[in-house]
C-alpha cells in the first residue's frame, strides 16, 4: 500500500507537512510546493501505484472519483467557473512524459494568467 521512500506517501502519512486541499478515505489532495499557476494542487490515490502506467481496471471507481473531485475542488481553491475561468489537468507519466515524483498524481493549475508554467 506504501512505498517507506515515496515522498508522497510521506505527505498522505503527514509525515512530511503539507497544506491539505481534501481528504477522504482513498484520496488526498495538497498544494504543489512549487506551483506554476496561482491556483496548483495535486490530486493523490492514498494507495501508492507509481503512475498512470500502472492502473487496471480495479482503478476505474478511483480514477473516476478524481476526475469529479478535480472540478469541485478547482472552484474550492479560487478557480473561476468555467467558461470565462476554467482549469488545466496534467498527469506526467514517466521518464519522457516529465514525471518527477513516482507516485500517482494529478495537477490541477488555474487561475488568473499569466502562469509560470503550463
Ligand atoms: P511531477 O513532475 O512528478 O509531475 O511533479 C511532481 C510535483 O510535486 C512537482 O510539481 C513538485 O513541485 C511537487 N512536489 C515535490 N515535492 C513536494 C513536496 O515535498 N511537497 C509538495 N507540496 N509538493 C512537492
Ligand atoms: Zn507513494
Amino acid at each position: 500500500m506504501h512505498d517507506a521512500n515515496c515522498i508522497f506517501c510521506k505527505i498522505i502519512e503527514g509525515k512530511i507537512p503539507s497544506r491539505k486541499v481534501y481528504e477522504d478515505e482513498d484520496i488526498f489532495a495538497f498544494h504543489d510546493i512549487n506551483p506554476w499557476a496561482p491556483v496548483h494542487f495535486l490530486l493523490v490515490p492514498k494507495q501508492h501505484i507509481a503512475s498512470m502506467a500502472q492502473l487496471t481496471p480495479a482503478h476505474e471507481r478511483l480514477m473516476g472519483r478524481m476526475m469529479l473531485l478535480a472540478p469541485q475542488l478547482a472552484l474550492q481553491e479560487g478557480c473561476t467557473p468555467y467558461p470565462e475561468g476554467g482549469f488545466r489537468i496534467v498527469s506526467n507519466t514517466g521518464a519522457l512524459g516529465g514525471q518527477e515524483v513516482h507516485h500517482l498524481h494529478v495537477h490541477v493549475m488555474g487561475g488568473p494568467r499569466p502562469w509560470l508554467r503550463g
